[in-house]
């Protein structure tokens, strides 16, 4: 079992008390208490002890080692001691190692408060040796290790580094699965909470996870509620399948609370991460390649996002007989999904033109072949734009591309047997749909439209339909004036939510639930957006 622990800065007592307590209701099994800079008092140490709603450990962490107590060692010491004078011992003492190994003092006082092979006697308490680097992946880490491991009074090893990418996060796995006492490797910063979150998937002791957004004591540390609630932290086991969205940056990223309350609501054992990869093609390959030779891992596909949806093109066509890459996708130049099928080749696909086509005929009440002939406004000739000319003329709509930038309009329409126009035709052009791909009425600008001068095309009427690919705000300027003109309104929502459900399908072979995905879009665009 792999312990959800929840560290905890020791102000005074009642509030360490109290914060415990909440530990407990927010489904933590254990409390760290940081006594750094609670070392005054020891006898108060022994109270917290005693009197804390969960079991716990104690740590006193020296400002060298990244923590707070500036003060002497004999003053740590008698902290830690007094730790262990109560009835009720704590479960752990966690100390450095470079402290352990340094001061014989240290190692014969903290000795007599922990478990120790030597003396035969029982103690509850167990040591947790432990080396943090802040920096970068220590070059001695392997040798730290082999420390802890030998030193006869350690019963967990503990490792904590920087993470320069994500595949940091697979040294932290394989060194938990090789090590013979319980291990704790972690990852800090935004490339490591792979290691936090799947923690209980590779069989760690345990993992941190704090309290509330400003409590953590890590970098990259997510709250207890994200673990639980987010990261499905009860329903991980050791075959788990990872999926995840590769961008840079995915940190506001809507899909992983997406997906994961797909993964809940169809009972898929699954997790959906946050995966940030730095925008080089080096990059790219060198992690996605990584991730994949980690049969462990279970790696199952990847949402690929800006800037990467080129590179997964690329990555997969390298991959000869063993990758597959859809041809429209290959046509539209950019693919946004990585499903790794079950003889581990690799299959790439675009799901966007196939998430804007269905949410259309839908709006029309036809299917994709009803799209034979007719008229379609697409205003923009960006990436979005792109793929939407694509998949609707793949269907032989009659496609005009509008664009501030007449060059762009023509090769995009060139490319794909569509029309050309200039932006200021659209107000008197006549359409069955109208599609924008441009930014304009996103926020902040939300008074704003796409078709010049605030009206709409003089074609617009009751049966048009105007689908805005901007989610934020969900209903623009151009869509509440469709609406009161009787359009059929479609927002961007539905292409995120389509193409996201597309790839559920893909990866999972299950209907996704449409309606949960767009609730759960909606919450997240009310609590992040403007
Ligand atoms: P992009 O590649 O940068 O293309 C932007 C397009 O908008 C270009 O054609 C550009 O015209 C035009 N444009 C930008 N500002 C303009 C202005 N002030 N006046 C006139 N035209 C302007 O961006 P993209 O990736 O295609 O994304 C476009 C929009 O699509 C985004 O803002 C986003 O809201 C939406 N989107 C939604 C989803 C979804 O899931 N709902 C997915 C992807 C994108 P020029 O060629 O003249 O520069």
């Amino acid at each position: 079992m792999t312990l959800l622990t929840a560290p905890i800065t020791v102000r005074d007592l009642e509030q360490a008390l109290a914060d415990s307590a909440r530990a407990g209701e927010l489904g933590a099994d254990l409390v760290e208490f940081r006594i750094d800079t609670f070392t005054d008092d020891p006898k108060a140490v022994t109270e917290l002890v005693q009197l804390s709603a969960l079991p716990c450990i104690i740590t006193c962490r020296p400002t060298w080692e990244g923590g707070a107590y500036d003060g002497d060692e004999q003053t740590r010491i008698a902290a830690l001691e007094h730790a262990g004078m109560g009835a009720r011992k704590p479960v752990y003492i966690d100390l450095e190692l470079a402290a352990y190994q340094k001061s014989a003092n240290l190692r014969q006082k903290v000795g007599l408060v922990v478990d120790d092979p030597d003396r035969p006697r029982q103690v509850d308490t167990g040591l947790i040796l432990s080396s943090h680097d802040f920096q970068q992946r220590p070059s001695d880490l392997l040798r730290k290790i082999k420390d802890m491991a030998d030193a006869p009074r350690c019963r967990v090893i503990k490792v904590a580094w920087q993470a320069r990418s994500l595949r940091d996060n697979l040294e932290a796995f394989e060194l938990i699965g090789q090590q013979v006492k319980p291990t704790i490797a972690l990852c800090m910063g935004e490339f490591g909470l792979a290691s936090r979150v799947l923690a209980k998937k590779f069989g760690a002791l345990l993992t941190f996870a704090s309290l509330d957004e400003d409590s953590g004591t890590a970098p990259g540390q997510p709250t207890l509620r994200e673990i639980k609630n987010l990261y499905r932290w009860d329903a991980v086991d050791a075959l788990t399948r990872v999926f995840g969205v590769i961008g840079f940056p995915v940190g506001h990223s809507m899909s992983p609370p997406t997906h994961n309350a797909g993964f809940d609501a169809t009972d898929t054992n699954s997790v959906y991460l946050p995966m940030p990869i730095p925008p080089e093609y080096e990059h790219f390959k060198a992690t996605v390649s990584s991730w994949l030779a980690s049969p462990a891992l279970h790696f199952g596909g990847a949402s690929v996002t800006i800037p990467h949806k080129e590179n997964l093109l690329k990555f997969v066509k390298e991959q000869g007989p063993r990758g597959e890459v859809e041809e429209l996708a290959e046509r539209i130049g950019a693919a946004n999904t990585l499903a790794v099928r079950d003889d581990g080749s690799l299959y790439a696909c675009n799901t966007d033109y196939a998430a804007a086509l269905d949410a259309v005929c839908d709006g029309l009440s036809i299917a994709r072949e009803g799209l034979e002939g007719k008229r379609v406004a697409v205003i923009g000739a960006g990436g979005a734009a792109r793929a939407v000319v694509a998949g609707f003329a793949h269907y032989g709509a009659d496609v005009t591309i509008y664009n501030r930038t007449a060059d762009r309009a023509q090769e995009l329409a060139d490319q794909f047997g569509a029309k050309a126009a200039p932006l200021n035709d659209l107000s008197t052009c006549e359409a069955d749909v109208y599609i924008n791909c441009t930014p304009i009425g996103m926020h902040p600008n939300i008074d704003a439209s796409p078709i010049p001068g605030d009206t709409l095309p003089v074609g617009i009427g009751p049966g048009t339909v105007v689908f805005d690919t901007i989610y934020n705000p969900v209903e623009t300027k151009l869509l509440s004036l469709a609406k009161a003109a009787g359009c059929v309104t479609i927002p961007g929502t539905e292409m995120f939510v389509r193409q996201a459900a597309a790839q559920f399908k893909l990866w999972t072979g299950k209907d996704a639930p449409l309606g949960i995905f767009r609730d759960v879009l909606a919450e997240h665009l009310k609590a992040h957006g403007e």
